[in-house]
């Protein structure tokens, strides 16, 4: 996610555009599956560098009823301001500014990896009508209820039967 862009950015007003079709970064709680792709645009405010534009990426979750893999598309709005500071200087992690610089290249890495788990939902399901696991035996219902699913019968039930000489 590298871009030679650096002259073009370092005076006021200067402006550069990176279109993205890149592998993301790696140390996401949610890894991203394929690429990002999108366009940001770069411009030097005076104050910092403003990033503008759009992206999209597909992280990978687990379904939080039945545990399955879920791909969720992302779709990102870019509005964020950065500055031309080293990526991997540990004075970074407390900025505002979100850091753009390896060495002397443009790097989005830090900017993607920011967006993506801004954007990462906390959780997400499989479908809205996932019955998930059992809690008792871990079956995934999807496939076929379980054997514990008879047995739970509501107790208010159980006595209504018995009234009914069942
Ligand atoms: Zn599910
Ligand atoms: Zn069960």
């Amino acid at each position: 996610m590298q871009y030679e862009i650096l002259h073009a950015l370092s005076k006021v007003g200067g402006r550069s555009v990176c279109d993205l079709d890149d592998e993301g970064p790696t140390e996401l709680d949610a890894p991203i599956i394929g690429h990002v792709v999108g366009q940001v645009v770069l411009t030097n405010s005076g104050s910092g560098i403003a990033a503008t534009g759009r992206l999209r990426a597909t992280v990978r979750m687990e379904c939080s009823r039945c545990l399955r893999a879920v791909d969720v598309p992302l779709d990102m709005a870019v509005s964020e301001d950065c500055a031309l500071t080293q990526i991997d200087d540990p004075r970074q992690s407390e900025a505002d500014q979100i850091p753009l610089l390896d060495d002397t290249v443009v790097d989005l890495s830090e900017l993607v990896r920011q967006l993506v788990s801004v954007h990462t939902p906390p959780r997400t399901v499989c479908s809205a009508q996932c019955r998930g696991l059992c809690p008792h035996c871990g079956a995934d219902l999807n496939v076929k209820p379980c054997d514990c699913s008879t047995e739970q019968i509501d107790p208010r039930f159980a006595a209504l039967r018995g009234l009914m000489g069942e």
